[in-house]
């Protein structure tokens, strides 16, 4: 794939102001995937122009909502036929094997889907003023123009996360995605574009945070940011957004404790505690980084993760028998690297894993960016390994002997993305999931998430909701019309005015 002009705005497909170009590269052996323009703050300054302008024609605002719903409904339906086309370019940027990213397309257009049943639906509130002379409403606007700021892990997903709830709601807005993956989205906009969306409702810019990213949490004209990247990447974006008080939704990181009591199904425990950490890397928002496991059956457990975790296969999207893929890039594999090196200098043990993955643990590994499933245990609390977010495949090992002290641990974070809770109890299982501090709780399952549920962070985990009716309202303004049918004299101020 070779297309430099790649910024799509106002309905035209241009390469940077400046002719700049940048090279993204599979991280899963190291080749040349495509080559995109690398948009500066100018031209990101001309897609908030052709987005605002379109916002303030009413051009899709003014659509109704049971068509803006019907044509995300299109949009479903021409990427499940597009799947394939799709998911080999989010395999190209990011390296996740083939399987994961159909799987990811197939997510995407459930996105779509929702939303576009959801659109039809919103027919405001009457409000009853205890008047009968007084119509009193609640009607949902959209918000405006968006600024959309995506990451790399899952690229296209969590724009579409964004970008159907702001098209149901008849936003306009500005997708800045990871300057690493900007691949599906481009054909994203190919898609919209197709389907006949009117210029300037969506627009696209490739290139850095720092350039092209940070006029959407900084420029006048756009009324909300959205944000889902990590937690120092979030706090420079509200900080940013201050400025002109936009509204802020950020989904930022986690370190998700999963919680397994004794009386767990052993296996199904096991098993899920390996999906909880190495699925995709490690490189999922929610990953069970933190196992909290209870005492008497700890050394059991770890002894049969470590066994299960030294055996995953690792490799490139094409790889039939490869189980998970290659880190996003050198330099992420470095902090992860760091990360379980700083492990060790505060006293943790490394149980496996460790190391970068070489020839010898499968062939051609050296070319692309792999690291191997790594455990963790003999950790404190407050070591920054058990603190602060990896992104890789990592998992360390806590352990508990009651249920407050299981709550205690599992709550003993900054973050509160997701958690779980294993136990065959399902009075404990509910008190459990009740106490814990966390956006997601999963009894007996770890990772599903579902279009029509809220997705989000308690503590600095981020703000707001993506997702379900709350996902739909980030991107909406509620406005009270209130209109009185008996316009009489107040009396209020009446001496003086007699
Ligand atoms: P990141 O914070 O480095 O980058 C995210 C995005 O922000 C990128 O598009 C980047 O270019 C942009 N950016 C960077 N600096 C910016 C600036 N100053 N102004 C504007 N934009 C800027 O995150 P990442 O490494 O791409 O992604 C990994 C992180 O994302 C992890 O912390 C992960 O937990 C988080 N994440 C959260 C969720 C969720 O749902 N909560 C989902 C996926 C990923």
């Amino acid at each position: 794939m070779a297309n430099t002009a790649t910024l799509y705005i106002n309905g035209q497909w241009v390469p940077a102001a400046s002719g700049a170009t940048r090279t993204i590269t599979c991280p899963a052996d190291g080749s040349d995937y495509a080559v995109v323009s690398e948009a500066s703050r100018e031209d990101t300054e001309r897609a908030i122009a052709a987005a605002r302008t379109a916002f303030d024609a009413g051009v899709w605002a003014a659509v109704p909502a049971p068509e803006r719903g019907s044509f995300l409904l299109k949009v479903a339906e021409r990427l499940r036929e597009r799947q394939d086309e799709f998911a080999r370019a989010e395999s190209g940027d990011t390296g996740k094997r083939f399987v994961e990213s159909q799987i990811d397309m197939d997510d995407i257009a459930a996105c779509f889907e929702y939303f576009g049943r959801l659109a039809g639906q919103q027919s405001g509130r009457v409000v009853d003023a205890g008047d009968p002379s007084v119509v009193s409403r609640i009607v949902y606007e959209p918000v405006g123009v968006c600024g959309m700021i995506t990451p790399w892990n899952y690229p296209l997903l969590q724009a579409a996360w964004k970008m159907a709830p702001a098209i149901a709601a008849g936003c306009s807005f500005v997708l800045k995605p990871s300057e690493l993956t900007p691949s599906t989205s481009i054909l994203m906009m190919d898609v919209f574009a197709e389907l006949g969306l009117p210029a300037g409702v969506a627009n696209l810019v490739t290139g850095t945070g720092p350039e092209a990213g940070a006029p959407l949490s900084e420029h006048d004209d756009v009324d909300l940011v959205s944000f889902t990247g990590g937690l120092a990447t979030g706090k420079v974006i509200a900080a940013a957004a201050a400025g002109t008080v936009k509204k802020v939704a950020l989904e930022l990181g986690g370190k998700n404790p999963n919680v397994v009591f004794a009386d767990a199904d052993f296996d199904a425990a096991v098993d899920n505690a390996l999906n909880a950490a190495f699925v995709h890397s490690g490189q999922v928002c929610s990953a069970g980084a933190r196992l909290v496991v209870e005492e008497s059956i700890a050394e059991r457990f770890v002894n049969e993760l470590v066994r299960r975790a030294e055996q995953i296969r690792i490799g490139g999207p094409y790889d039939d028998a490869a189980e998970t893929g290659p880190l996003i890039s050198g330099a992420h594999r470095d902090k992860v690297h760091a990360y379980v090196q700083a492990g060790i200098a505060e006293g943790a043990r490394v149980r496996c894993g460790g190391r970068f993955a070489t020839d010898e643990d499968g062939e051609g590994l050296s070319r692309g960016v792999y690291y191997l499933p790594t455990v963790i245990d003999q950790v404190q609390r407050g070591m920054s390994v058990v603190r602060d977010e990896a992104f890789g495949p990592t998992v360390t090992v806590e352990t508990f002997t009651d249920e407050d002290e299981a709550v205690a641990i599992a709550n003993d974070t900054n973050y509160g993305l997701a958690g779980a809770v294993w136990t065959q109890d399902a009075g404990r299982a509910q008190r459990v999931a009740g106490r814990l501090r966390h956006g997601t709780i999963w009894i007996n399952d770890f990772h599903p998430y579902l279009p029509q549920a809220e997705w989000g962070g308690f503590g600095q985990s981020g703000v707001g909701r993506e997702l379900g009716p709350m996902g739909l309202s980030e991107y909406q303004e509620a406005k009270h019309i209130y209109q009185n049918t008996a316009p009489a004299v107040t009396g209020w101020f009446a001496d003086h005015q007699k």
